[in-house]
């Protein structure tokens, strides 16, 4: 119940999906939340939700384009106005497409690298000055089995995702010394919006290709982020985490 005592987290892109999963499994676990997504409504109502739920105001909703330095600053500072600092990031907000490489045009490859690649970027480099203050801090990038392997086409989300697993590497090593963790995780196919873009005969397909035959859930991968989070980890940095269902161990 206690994993997370005293701790301040921020979430971006969590009002859905996995982000959503966190943000409610941290609370359990003693954290206080600052949500940050573009959807401000659904960030509040989850908030909200998280918070009457807790007994107290234990989760609060920012808007947050993680492309925008400005938001990310206004985010940190939420944290640190309304907790008193900031502990954790997850680096969860991210969108997803499948088209092939002559098949992505300039403006969808930019919206994609901006948001997947420079988001965690801009995430880290706001974030780190604040939990140097607090002397330590856990960063956990949601990268994806996409940045371990290709496919026939996401072209600039294999590129982006495979990008977030170097990133946090480099920040492991450029942080270790200030006890700030940075760690990705490699979700496989998890049931969320993201992917209802991909036809259903596809995703049944897929799942018998996995060893544990089904798709994950928001809540799979919230564990191990958990983990991450939590002091547990307290020698974990620069590493990566997989959660597919065994998808890759083939
Ligand atoms: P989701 O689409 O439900 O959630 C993504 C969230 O990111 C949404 O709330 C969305 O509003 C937010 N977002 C998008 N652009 C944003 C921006 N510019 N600024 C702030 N927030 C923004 O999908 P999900 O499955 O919960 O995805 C979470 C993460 O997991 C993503 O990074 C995704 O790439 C990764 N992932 C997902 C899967 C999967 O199968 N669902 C697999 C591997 C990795």
């Amino acid at each position: 119940m206690d994993r997370l005592k005293a701790k301040v987290a921020l979430i971006s892109g969590g009002a859905r999906g996995q982000g959503a999963a966190e943000a409610r499994l941290f609370v359990r676990e003693g954290a206080r939340v600052v949500v940050g997504d573009i959807l401000d409504e659904q960030a509040r109502q989850l908030a909200g939700e998280i918070s009457s739920q807790a007994g107290s105001r234990a989760a609060v909703a920012v808007h947050l384009d993680v492309t925008r330095a400005a938001d990310w600053r206004a985010a940190v500072d939420a944290c640190v106005g309304e907790f008193g600092g900031l502990d954790i990031l997850v680096n969860n907000a991210g969108i997803f497409n499948m088209s092939g490489l002559e098949e992505t045009s300039e403006e969808l490859w930019d919206s994609i690298v901006n948001i997947n690649q420079k988001g965690v970027w801009l995430g880290m480099k706001t974030a780190v000055p604040a939990m140097r203050r607090r002397g330590s801090g856990s960063i956990i990038n949601i990268s994806s089995v996409a940045g371990l392997t290709g496919s026939t086409g996401s072209t600039a989300y294999h590129g982006t995702k495979g990008a977030v697993r170097l990133l946090t590497k480099a920040a492991a090593i450029q942080y270790g010394p200030e006890k700030i963790r940075v760690n990705s995780v490699h979700p496989g196919l998890i049931a969320t919006q993201m992917v209802d873009i991909i036809p259903q005969g596809q995703r049944a397909a897929f799942q018998t290709m996995v060893p544990l035959r089904r798709e994950g859930r928001p809540e799979d991968v919230a564990n191990v982020v958990l983990f991450l989070a939590s002091d547990d980890a307290s020698y974990v940095t620069g590493a990566e985490f997989v959660v597919d269902g065994g998808l890759n161990a083939a």
